[in-house]
């Protein structure tokens, strides 16, 4: 094992991270212990936008992922053992850090998934506002009294399970490491991060901003990897939580490998959400939602917006209005903010591809599509609006992960939520519609973990609980609500004797 005793800051990366064609200027080694650590194996990191080599990312071992976990467990009584305002203070100041480097890691999260660099910003201060708010709500996250009458005490406290896995999927890394992240450190949890190898390197640089932010050695450690990192960290019996966001068949083994050692699993898993756009609604205001909202990422988001089931008596109205967010989306290199930049890889943009052909097959109708451009190296995949879609097809009920819009046609409030429950997913959705008891009443009736009314944020806020139902997983991110996720209750029962 060989180890780095000094280490280059973000800044050195800032010169190559200006152009979409020059590779970065170092290695990114595990972060393991406080140390950077170098792998036994290497992986090149793709930039999606030309397909060359952006970096080269350890990608740890069984063995590897052992030591990190090793390093948590070791480092976890200490920090569990610190008052929440002083591991508090240490977030907020890991905020402050990533503010103060916003420019480079929104950059670097720009080049590493593909994603206009406009949305890197954003995820970027989304980050920071994570370690910034679990860094506040931890001073005030209250245990409980509960009265049993003059003979008892009972108290409920608070504890942190021990050490928490962080399984990250490659769309949004930045924001969902440290929203993970964030509540398991505030609640005093030692974490070990797994980033996928195709897009690691915020979640890496955040462990180099966590020791400058006075977080000690081994409460942070981020090993990115693949399959075989991600199986040894869920088997892994000293993990005694793990956070889960990614696809359904792989959260369903990650529950299955923490039920087989009885330990707790959070699955984040994808979504087929649906806009319910209901007779009368207000159909200006909702286009360039579901547009925008749709396009976001080149569509690779959890909670996009994929179907639009649209009442008849609107329905040629909202496809004008559709329109032209498709046909005049530009396509690019993230650091030139596009209106969509590449899918992450090849193999995503194949998989896009066959669900466009099949769909047509299906008899769905394109009705608008953004040209290819010329010269593009990437991984590039065309905005497209697909009408007529059938609610027999797979395109209207399966995760396609890309920036297409299934467009459906009902006569009735009701037909409309039967249409929206007919995929197995659960994640989000929405209501257009101007009379508001009417959208209360049928954003109630979705099966889902966050239902919008006349708008839509994929993703929500940090201070929102999120999650879904049914394929969606199960369990809280964000908001206070998980830092019940990131820990346990332990009950303090006094007997009190009689004077
Ligand atoms: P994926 O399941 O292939 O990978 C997710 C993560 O799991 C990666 O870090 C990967 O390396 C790791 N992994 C792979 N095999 C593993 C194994 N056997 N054991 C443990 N870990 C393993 O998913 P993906 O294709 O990379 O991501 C896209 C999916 O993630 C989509 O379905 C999307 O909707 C979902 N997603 C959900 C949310 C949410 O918050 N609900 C957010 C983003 C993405």
């Amino acid at each position: 094992m060989s180890t780095h005793t000094t280490e280059a800051g973000l800044g050195s990366l800032h010169d190559a991270l200006q152009d979409h064609d020059a590779a970065l200027p170092e290695r990114f080694p595990l972060d393991i212990g406080g140390e950077l650590q170098d792998p036994e194996r290497w992986n090149d990191d793709l930039d999606p936008a030309t397909t060359d080599v952006l970096a080269s990312v350890g990608t740890a071992s069984p063995a590897e992922v052992d030591r990190a976990v090793a390093a948590a467990r070791a480092a976890a009584p200490a920090w569990a053992a610190l008052a929440p305002s002083e591991r508090g203070a240490r977030l907020r100041q890991l905020g402050a850090l990533v503010r103060r480097d916003a420019e480079v890691l929104s950059r670097l999260e720009t080049r590493d998934t593909g994603k206009p660099l406009a949305q890197g910003r954003a995820d970027i201060t989304a980050a920071a506002r994570y370690f910034e708010f679990y860094g506040s709500v931890i001073e005030g996250f209250l245990g409980d009294s509960i009265p049993l009458g003059p003979r008892s005490l009972a108290v409920v406290e608070r504890e942190p399970h021990g050490v928490t896995a962080h399984i990250v999927p490659w769309n949004y890394p930045a924001q969902i490491t440290a929203r993970s992240v964030g509540a398991a450190l505030a609640a005093g949890n030692a974490t070990v991060v797994k980033p996928a190898d195709e897009a690691p390197l915020v979640a890496l640089a955040y462990a180099r901003l966590a020791r400058e932010a006075g977080i000690p050695a081994g409460v942070l450690n981020v090993v990115p990897g693949g399959a075989e990192a991600g199986s040894a960290l869920t088997a892994h019996p000293d993990v005694d939580h793990v956070s889960f966001t990614g696809s359904v068949a792989t959260g369903r083994a990650v529950a299955r490998a923490c039920a087989d050692r009885g330990r707790p699993s959070l699955l984040e898993l994808g979504g087929k959400s649906a806009h319910l756009v209901l007779e009368g609604a207000d159909v200006e205001r909702a286009a360039p939602v579901i547009a925008r909202a749709l396009l976001l990422h080149a569509g690779q988001t959890c909670t996009a917006g994929t179907r639009v089931i649209v009442h008849e008596s609107l329905h040629g109205e909202l496809v004008r209005a559709l329109t032209p967010y498709f046909t005049d989306a530009t396509m690019g290199p993230g650091l030139g903010d596009p209106t969509v930049g590449p899918v992450v890889s090849g193999p995503q943009a194949e998989r896009i591809g066959g669900f466009v052909e099949r769909a047509t097959g299906a008899g769905a109708r394109i009705i608008a599509q953004s040209p290819m451009v010329d010269g593009l190296r990437g991984y590039f995949v065309a905005p497209t609006l697909f009408d007529e879609v059938a609610q027999a097809t797979e395109l209207f009920s399966e995760e396609v992960f890309g920036p297409v819009l299934a467009v459906t046609t009902v006569g009735s409030d009701v037909d409309a939520v039967t249409a929206a429950h007919h995929s197995r997913y659960g994640l989000s959705g929405a209501v257009w519609c101007r009379d508001i008891d009417r959208a209360i009443r049928t954003a109630r009736s979705l099966d889902v973990g966050q239902a919008y009314i006349n708008g839509y944020a994929p993703g929500g806020g940090v201070e929102l609980p999120f999650g879904g139902s049914r394929d969606s997983g199960y369990g809280r991110e964000k908001g206070v609500e998980s830092l019940r996720e990131f820990t346990r209750t332990r009950t303090l029962f006094v007997d009190v004797a009689a004077p």
